[in-house]
């Protein structure tokens, strides 16, 4: 980690991410507070990027360095879809996957990242399981969040947390071309804080 990393008082999840960038771009973010946080949690980009993006692209980046640099170590397979966690008795040993039309599989350790599941519309919705009271609302996440990691555990005995915990956000924007559109874009605390 870069000699200008700091911790965190209020969520060293964050803090790692603020170490990565700068270490890898050299770059610093600030804490602040938008609505509704009791604790300052917000991280702003020096430059015009957003932190997210910043942080996101400078891990992006070092990862493909890896795939140069290490190819035997790292490998990135795109455009796969994920479908199982295969296990032999109570031990993880890998994931099936759909790639090309084809159903493959690989062995080894697994970390799910496969996001939210508040754009779940389908039959089998957590979000209609879980927060019924949400299910017809719009939606600003991407249409990705169908709760795919989740589901997946569960089906291997996995039991979900805190699964009503959705946050409904006060403001959207309208498409006038599309109003009724199910997907909004957010419009976030900075246009009311
Ligand atoms: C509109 C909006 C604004 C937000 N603004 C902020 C903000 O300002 N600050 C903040 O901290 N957070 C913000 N968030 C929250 C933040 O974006 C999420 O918490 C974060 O992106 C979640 O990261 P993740 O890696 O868990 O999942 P994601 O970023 O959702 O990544 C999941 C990935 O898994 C892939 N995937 C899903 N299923 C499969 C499968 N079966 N096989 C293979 N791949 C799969 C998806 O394609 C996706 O690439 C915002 C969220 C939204 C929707």
């Amino acid at each position: 980690m870069a000699s200008g990393c700091f911790r965190s008082r209020f969520d060293p999840r964050v803090t790692v991410g603020v170490c990565v960038i700068d270490d890898v771009q050299g770059r610093v973010f600030a804490d602040g507070y938008t609505r509704g946080h009791s604790q300052p949690r917000t991280h702003r980009g020096h430059d015009a990027k957003f932190p997210g993006m910043a942080i996101t692209y400078a891990l992006m980046q070092r990862l493909e360095e890896l795939v140069e640099s290490d190819p035997q170590r790292v490998q990135i397979i795109k455009k796969a879809r994920v479908t199982k966690v295969n296990k032999e008795g109570n031990k993880v040993t890998g994931v099936s996957y759909e790639f090309g039309g084809e159903e493959c599989s690989i062995d080894g350790v697994v970390v799910l990242a496969t996001g939210g599941y508040a754009a779940d519309f389908g039959d089998t919705s957590l979000l209609k399981k879980h927060r019924p009271d949400t299910f017809d609302l719009a939606s600003t996440n991407g249409t990705h969040a169908t709760g795919d990691g989740l589901k997946m555990l569960m089906e291997i005995g996995g039991n979900g947390i805190d699964l009503d915990k959705v946050q409904v956000h006060p403001t959207g924007l309208v498409d006038p071309k599309d109003p009724d559109s199910k997907w909004k874009f957010l419009a976030a605390e900075g246009v009311y804080s």
